[in-house]
């Protein structure tokens, strides 16, 4: 079946593997008479849905033993506040201000702790990013954060900062949600990482939290029992129910990734995608990206026609192309494109295709 490419910023769209594999074991999984749905989670399959869904992803993104994958709910903007009811002490946290996400993430966290905000890059309109040796941090940080792709504005950190280099010992925290399993992620930086499934995961409703063992424990007495990461760890993700059947499509995502390749071989594809999107734009006349060459996303591609009046027809016409929801963000008007896992290369191809010819018809 052809289907139309969806550059949604999410929930995005799925591998399309994944999605006939469930629809094939939707009214009976494996011959066990249920769908997964339907399954208990204490029940013997549906555990071994979710051990694989765990295994899949550690060997995947290369998780070391000493952290935890944690499948919890609630979403990136829920995390904003778990993070810091459960890491920051009540003490000083550090957060580097890159967009919209980032921007949130620290005005939940002063519920909770003493917020400074060492870098921002609000001033030039996050079209760059604060270089981590620019980073005014706190003495005696709990934790660092950073978002280190704004799906938003589309700035992403190609590396992650090491807080050791610049004189910190605070665990770094990074809000991942929209680059997650787009690339390997080097552990070795990082005490916890959080993210949304519906960008490059699976579907709404399940929030993957990986954390190092050390930072569990020391949440704030209010915090509720369900969020408190160690409590969460204790019961295998099953102190209360889990999304069970976001966990299970995650699960297909997971193994999708691994014939794909991993990580490796995602980062080259993902690579790949942006440098045909981005050159286009930069190679046309119509169209704009403002973000700085060196920190644009590989994931979300947001764009400006250079004429505004012309919005609503290149939309049309990327509609009736199939080259669907392509819209910008209303905080930032314009188009974006979302080149997430599941859109192969066929599919920007076919965005540049209609840039090019859209640009020629108003020529
Ligand atoms: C989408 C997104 C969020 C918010 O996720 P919800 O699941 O809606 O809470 C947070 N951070 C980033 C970087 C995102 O892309």
């Amino acid at each position: 079946m052809n289907r139309p490419f969806n550059f949604s910023a999410g929930p995005a769209a799925m591998p399309q593997e994944v999605l006939t594999e469930a629809a094939a074991e939707m009214l009976d999984w494996h011959g066990s008479g249920m769908g997964v749905m339907e399954m208990s989670h204490r029940g013997k399959e549906f555990i071994a849905i979710y051990e694989q869904a765990q295994a899949d992803l550690r060997e995947l993104l290369a998780v070391p033993d000493n952290f935890k994958i944690l499948f919890m709910q609630g979403g990136g903007l829920a995390e904003n506040a778990i993070v810091p009811l459960n890491i920051s002490r009540a003490g000083t946290v550090d957060f580097v201000v890159t967009g919209s996400w980032s921007q949130k993430s620290q005005l939940e966290a002063r519920k909770y702790c003493t917020v400074n905000v060492a870098a921002s890059s609000a001033p030039n309109g996050h079209t760059t990013l604060p270089e981590p040796a620019s980073w005014q941090l706190s003495q005696d940080a709990s934790y660092v954060q950073v978002c280190t792709n704004e799906t938003i504005h589309g700035v992403e950190y190609h590396a992650l900062p090491d807080l050791k280099v610049l004189g910190s010992n605070a665990p770094l925290v990074i809000d991942f949600s929209s680059h997650v399993a787009s690339r390997p992620v080097d552990w070795s930086r990082v005490g916890l990482a959080f993210g949304g499934a519906q960008k490059n995961l699976g579907p709404a409703g399940l929030t993957l939290v990986v954390v190092r063992e050390d930072l569990l424990g020391h949440a704030l007495a209010v915090c509720p029992s369900a969020f408190d990461y160690k409590t969460v760890a204790d019961h295998q993700s099953m102190y209360n129910t889990p999304p069970t059947y976001a966990i299970y499509i995650a699960g297909l995502v997971f193994q999708w990734l691994k014939r794909q390749g991993g990580m490796t071989a995602m980062e080259t594809r993902n690579r790949a995608k942006a440098a045909l999107l981005y050159d286009a734009i930069d190679n046309s006349q119509l169209y704009l990206n403002k973000v700085a060459a060196n920190c644009r996303s590989r994931m979300n591609v947001p764009f400006f026609l250079r004429d505004e009046s012309l919005n609503e027809t290149f939309l049309t016409g990327a509609r009736t192309r199939g080259l669907l929801q392509l819209k910008g963000h209303k905080s930032v008007g314009g188009m974006r494109a979302s080149i997430y896992n599941a859109i192969p290369i066929e599919g920007v191809q076919a965005l540049v295709d209609y840039l090019r010819e859209f640009e020629k018809t108003q020529a």
